[in-house]
């Protein structure tokens, strides 16, 4: 059976550690701040948002919450973007998606400062990523590779099978394994036989959104897998993307779901806060 990747125990690790740094930062005068723009009533959005800032005050980085109407225009949005980025007491600023459908989406994002993008997602910190000089790194990507080095997990020369080319999880992930010397394949929904392509993999990374769609018997002996997948099952149950019970049967280590890379993601945006409240100093 495939040791378990447990994405809680190494997310209380990294928020332990960020808080530890945090009381240093705050001895020298220094609040990491991360700023949190919500527009309209988005049910899940609005959890997230609550979720980020409980966050933030357990370990130690001070949370701006701004709670905009759902009518609010770009404009509007695009003025209280610039003013945070002219804040001094802000290192990070998250916009949470999805906005509503008057404001374009791209043209908020990069609004956003290059230095304050604590979501990783401006055109140039992903140009900064793709040429192996991340600055802010996007967060479900990060977290994959944080839990890849705690799991002990060596990329050199291992291939790498990422299912799943999406702007924030799949294409970020593929090039941050690349940097670290994996080889790497890249999968989508145009991929021809996808089974034989995973079968080759020492390390499968899943981001597809579909529940369980890569079946256990794909998985090589041994291969490590991470799966990002989060997939509501019926009422209450979450599943991956990954056939978890067959696939722990063949692979060396696995992520659960729920319990895996969930976690992480929000350590991982605290984590760039931190670190770019260090580079300000
Ligand atoms: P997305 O934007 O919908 O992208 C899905 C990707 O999967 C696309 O590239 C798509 O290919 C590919 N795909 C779809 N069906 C496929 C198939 N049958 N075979 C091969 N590839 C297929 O999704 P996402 O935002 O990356 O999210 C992926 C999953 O991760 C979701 O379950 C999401 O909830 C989860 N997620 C979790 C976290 C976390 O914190 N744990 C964070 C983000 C996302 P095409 O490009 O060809 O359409």
């Amino acid at each position: 059976m495939a040791k378990i990747i447990d994405g809680k125990a190494i997310a209380a690790k990294i928020r332990a550690e960020i808080s530890a740094e945090a009381a240093r930062l705050k001895e020298k005068g220094i609040v990491p701040g991360l700023a949190v723009v919500l527009v309209g009533e988005d049910p899940a959005s609005k959890v997230y948002v609550s979720m980020k800032e409980k966050a933030c005050a357990d370990v130690g980085i001070f949370s701006d919450e701004y709670k905009l109407p759902v009518e609010t225009t770009e404009d509007e949005l695009l003025a209280l973007i610039e003013k945070l980025n002219a804040d001094p007491k802000i290192h990070g600023i998250l916009v949470q998606l999805p906005l509503p459908k008057q404001i374009n989406t791209e043209r908020v994002l990069e609004a956003i400062s290059p230095d304050k993008d604590a979501d990783g997602f401006h055109p140039y910190n992903v140009g900064r990523l793709v040429i192996g000089k991340p600055l802010f790194q996007p967060c479900t990507p990060y977290g994959v590779m944080v839990m890849l080095k705690e799991a002990g997990v060596e990329l050199s020369g291992k291939e790498v099978v990422v299912v799943g080319r999406s702007n924030i999880v799949g294409k970020p992930v593929a090039f941050m394994c690349l940097q670290q010397n994996a080889t790497v394949t890249l999968c989508h929904s145009k991929t021809r036989d996808l089974a034989g392509k995973v079968a080759q993999a020492d390390v499968v990374i899943a981001a597809v959104g579909v529940p369980e769609m890569i079946k256990g018997a794909w998985i090589k002996e041994g291969a490590v897998v991470i799966d990002v997948g989060v997939n509501r099952v019926g009422e209450k149950k979450l599943v991956g993307d990954v056939e978890y019970a067959a696939a722990s049967e063949r692979a060396s280590a696995i992520t659960p779901v729920p319990g895996g890379v969930g976690p992480m993601t929000i350590t991982m945006l605290l984590q760039n806060t931190l670190e770019s409240a260090k580079r300000g100093m």
